[in-house]
C-alpha cells in the first residue's frame, strides 16, 4: 500500500543519488552492458536511465511495483548469500510512491514492449508499445507529494555531484560496461567499455593520477582468521565456524605524493557492491599512517571479494553499510595488504 511504500521510500530514497543507485543496480542485475543516465536540476526534475539489459515481460513489469513481490529472499538463510545487487524488491515501489515514474521495457525475445505510468504510487496507464530491447525508467518530480522530504534536498549542484560520484563509482567497478551521464547542459561522464580496471582508472582519472597509483593484490584463507567474534546477527550459541573461503583484495592505492583533502576519492566495493564502511576506511587510515598527514586522504580503488556468508549486506536498506563476520580479520588484512604495497614502492 501507498503508506508502506512511502515509509520504505524514506529508508531507500534519501535523495536523487539514491534513486540513481537503485536504478543502476537494477540495470546491472539485468545484465546491461550499456547504461545511460540523464538528469535535470540535480535529479529533482528528471532522472532517466536507459539500459540494454534483459528487460521485463508485461507481468513482471507490473509485479515490479508491488512491494516485496520480487524479493529474492525466500528464507532467512538467503539473507547471507545474496548474489545479485537487489534483493528486497523495495526500490521501485518506493521510488514510484514519491515521484512520477514511467517504465518502458521490452524483453529481447518479445515482439512488443510495455509502458507503465505511475504517479505517487497510482498506476495511471499500462500499454503495449513498440520499444527497443532493454529498459528505460524516467523519474520526474521526485518528492512532489512529500514536501517535507523535498525540503531536505540540497542545492542542484550538490545533488548532481553526488550523482556524478556515484556513477563514477559504478563505472570503476564495471570497466567492461559502457556508462554515460548527462545533465541538461553537458556530458558529465562518457566511459566506453574497456578491458580492465587499470584502463578504466586511466580513462576516468587521466594520465597524471593513474601514474601515481600502485596496484595491489592479495588473498587470504578465512580459515586463518583468529578466534572469530560472535557474528552480530546471531546468538553466540548459534555460532558455526565460517565456511572455507578466501578474502581477496585487488585494486589501486595512491603513492604518498598524491593527497586529497576529503574522502571522495576512496572507492571501495565488497563483492561488487559499493560500500562506505567505517571499518574499511579505518583500515586504510592505518595503512597510510605516517605516510601521509592525518588530515589528507589517499586515492583508493579497492575491490574486496569474499564468500557471501562472510558479509552481511542487510544492515541498512540503502546498502552502503556492511557488516563483516570476521571484522578484525578483514580490517587487519586490508591494512597489511595496503601497507605492504606502499612500503614496497618506496625507493
Ligand atoms: P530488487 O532489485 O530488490 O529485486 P527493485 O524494486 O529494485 O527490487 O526491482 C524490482 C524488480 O524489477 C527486479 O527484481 C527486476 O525483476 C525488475 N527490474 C527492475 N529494473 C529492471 C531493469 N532495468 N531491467 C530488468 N528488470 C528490472
Ligand atoms: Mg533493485
Amino acid at each position: 500500500d501507498l503508506v508502506a511504500n512511502q515509509i520504505a521510500a524514506g529508508e531507500v530514497v534519501e535523495r536523487p543519488a539514491s534513486v540513481v543507485k537503485e536504478l543502476l543496480e537494477n540495470s546491472i542485475d539485468a545484465g546491461a552492458t550499456r547504461i545511460r543516465i540523464e538528469v535535470e536540476a540535480g535529479g529533482r526534475k528528471l532522472i532517466r536511465i536507459t539500459d540494454n539489459g534483459h528487460g521485463m515481460v508485461k507481468d513482471d513489469a507490473l509485479l515490479a511495483f508491488e512491494r516485496h513481490a520480487t524479493s529474492k529472499l525466500r528464507t532467512s538463510d538467503d539473507l547471507l548469500s545474496i548474489a545479485t545487487l537487489g534483493f528486497r524488491g523495495e526500490a521501485l515501489p518506493s521510488i514510484a510512491s514519491v515521484s512520477r515514474l514511467t517504465l518502458e521495457t521490452r524483453a529481447p525475445e518479445e515482439d512488443s514492449g510495455t509502458l507503465v505510468e505511475i504517479a505517487g504510487g497510482n498506476i495511471l496507464r499500462v500499454e503495449e508499445a513498440g520499444l527497443p530491447a532493454g529498459t528505460t525508467i524516467t523519474i520526474r518530480d521526485l518528492f512532489f507529494n512529500t514536501p517535507a522530504r523535498r525540503k531536505f534536498l540540497r542545492s542542484e549542484q550538490t545533488e548532481l555531484s553526488h550523482i556524478a560520484s556515484l556513477v563514477t563509482n559504478y563505472a570503476l567497478a564495471h570497466p567492461t560496461k559502457h556508462f554515460e551521464l548527462h545533465s541538461a547542459t553537458q556530458a558529465l561522464l562518457i566511459a566506453p567499455s574497456v578491458s580492465n580496471s587499470a584502463d578504466r582508472l586511466f580513462q576516468i582519472f587521466g594520465r597524471e593520477t593513474s601514474s601515481l597509483m600502485l596496484s595491489t593484490a592479495a588473498e587470504m584463507d578465512f580459515a586463518r582468521a583468529g578466534l572469530p567474534e560472535p557474528p552480530p546477527w546471531k546468538r553466540e550459541e548459534d555460532y558455526t565456524p565460517p565456511d572455507p573461503g578466501y578474502l581477496r583484495i585487488t585494486g589501486f592505492v595512491s603513492k604518498p605524493e598524491l593527497q586529497k583533502l576529503n574522502r571522495n576519492s576512496v572507492y571501495v566495493f565488497v563483492n561488487h557492491r559499493l560500500v562506505r564502511d567505517k571499518l574499511v576506511l579505518h583500515a586504510l587510515g592505518e595503512a597510510y599512517r605516517n605516510i601521509i598527514p592525518p588530515t589528507s586522504f589517499p586515492v583508493v580503488l579497492l575491490f574486496l571479494e569474499m564468500p557471501p556468508q562472510e558479509v552481511d549486506v542487510n544492515v541498512h536498506p540503502a546498502k552502503t553499510e556492511v557488516r563483516f563476520r570476521q571484522s578484525s580479520f578483514v580490517h587487519d588484512f586490508i591494512r597489511d595488504t595496503v601497507r605492504t604495497t606502499l612500503m614496497q614502492s618506496r625507493p
